[in-house]
């Protein structure tokens, strides 16, 4: 892909901010499932927080190609930086897109600068894949409208100023995603208890730490006409919202997959170059080389698919079955490289002296998130049917 000299520049920095600051200070993090207060600094310090959003709030106004290689540079160094930012960038995107002049001069200037950070909650207890099956209750009254139910899985639930919130305002309606609305909720960060809201301890996870999931318990959690995305226009809306930001994190996991099974690969490589075995390096028996040739294969065609993807979400054009085919194919491609990495290492892999390690422990979570990988195949399946009729 050509770079501008914007495109480039943050790149560069970006690559060396991951080299020079993240790979050696990311085993602490992890191991202490700590949140990396200067890591998020210097991110915010370079803009990324408002790398998508316009200019003209602040922001970098670059494009979401850009913003797919910075998340595979990120998640080369380590996925959880990419959690920070992600559920930031779908909310600023959803603001910016489905937003009221309003809320857009409101939030944005101050997202772009992480003053305000954004959370994305959509899953419930008994609503993950099935979106439509959510419970969340938003109820106007004369004050405004207040929200009962849970959410579950909320990435950055408990540090973030505002959450996305998908709730159902019209229980009659059919279909049922017609009575769904989404809500821009204003909170307090990092306060556990709040007026309508509970936020209990952070879920304890696999990998991907540092970065918080929380569950969110709302009590008639009290939000005005002013927060309903889009005003009085999003009402009903909310769901098609959803769906459209879910669209562009499915770029961004499989960008994610890119920059894991980048990780990967380098640390593969190397240590093959390092370790001997019956009297020469691994590196020179051929079945490490077919590791490291499918390892490579992989990579390079999740590269392909997930910044055509990025493209073409970019340039405005209908991207669904690729972003679909990109999410899956880079997911599963960085689990693969993950395990592959891990055996060229041998019992090493398994120590968490090493990197795979904790690779292998991040990786799952691409293949669930953002969409199962399993609910990607039945999308495709459906475009492809749908695009060639019988
Ligand atoms: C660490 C982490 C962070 C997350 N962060 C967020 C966040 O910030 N915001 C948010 O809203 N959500 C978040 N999620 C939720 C995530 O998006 C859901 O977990 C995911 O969509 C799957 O939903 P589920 O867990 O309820 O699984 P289920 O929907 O119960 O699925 C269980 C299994 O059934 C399969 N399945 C379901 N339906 C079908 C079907 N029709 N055909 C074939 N197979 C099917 C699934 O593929 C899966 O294998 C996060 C999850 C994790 C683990």
């Amino acid at each position: 892909m050509e770079l501008t000299e914007d495109q480039a520049a943050i790149l560069r920095a970006v690559r060396e901010f991951v080299d020079r600051d993240v790979l050696p200070a990311v085993a602490k993090y992890d191991k202490a499932d700590e949140f990396p207060q200067p890591l998020y600094e210097q991110m915010v310090e370079m803009g990324l927080f408002g790398l998508t959003i316009p200019e003209e709030y602040g922001g970098l106004g670059l494009d979401l190609t850009t913003y797919a290689h910075v998340v595979a540079e990120l998640s080369r160094g380590w996925i959880s930086l990419t959690g920070i930012l992600n559920t930031h960038f779908m909310a600023a995107w959803m603001i910016q897109s489905f937003g009221t002049a309003s809320q857009k001069s409101e939030l944005l200037p101050r997202m772009a600068t992480a003053e305000m950070r954004a959370a994305y909650s959509m899953t419930e207890p008994g609503a993950g894949s099935d979106v439509q099956a959510i419970r969340t209750r938003a109820i106007r009254d004369e004050n405004g409208w207040r929200m009962s139910g849970q959410k579950m899985w909320s990435t950055n639930g408990l540090r973030s100023s505002i959450v996305m919130l998908l709730a159902v305002t019209d229980p009659d309606a059919e279909p049922r995603h017609k009575g769904m609305t989404a809500f821009i909720a204003r909170k307090q960060p990092s306060v556990n208890e709040q007026p309508g809201l509970t936020i209990p301890p952070n879920l304890k996870k696999l990998g991907y730490k540092g970065v918080e999931t929380t569950e969110l318990i709302f009590d008639n959690f009290r939000l005005s006409d002013d927060d309903v995305l889009g005003g009085s226009a999003g009402i009903g809306q909310g769901f098609k919202y959803f769906m459209a930001a879910v669209e562009l994190g499915r770029v961004n996991v499989a960008a994610r997959g890119v920059g894991v099974a980048r990780c990967a690969l380098e640390q593969a490589v190397r240590y093959a170059q390092e370790r001997s075995a019956f009297g020469k390096k691994i590196a020179q028996h051929q079945a490490i080389q077919i590791k490291i040739a499918e390892m490579g294969t992989r990579l390079r065609a999740a590269e392909l698919l997930t910044f055509d993807a990025a493209r073409r979400k970019a340039s405005g054009e209908r991207a669904d079955l690729e972003a679909g085919m990109a999410k899956l194919y880079a997911t599963e491609a960085a689990a693969f490289c993950a395990l592959e990495a891990m055996r060229i290492h041998g019992g090493y892999g398994y120590s968490q002296e090493f990197m795979v390690e904790r690779l292998y422990r991040d990786a799952p979570l691409l293949i669930l998130g953002e969409g199962t990988n399993e609910i990607q195949q039945l999308l495709i399946a459906r475009r492809l049917i749908e695009l060639h009729p019988a």
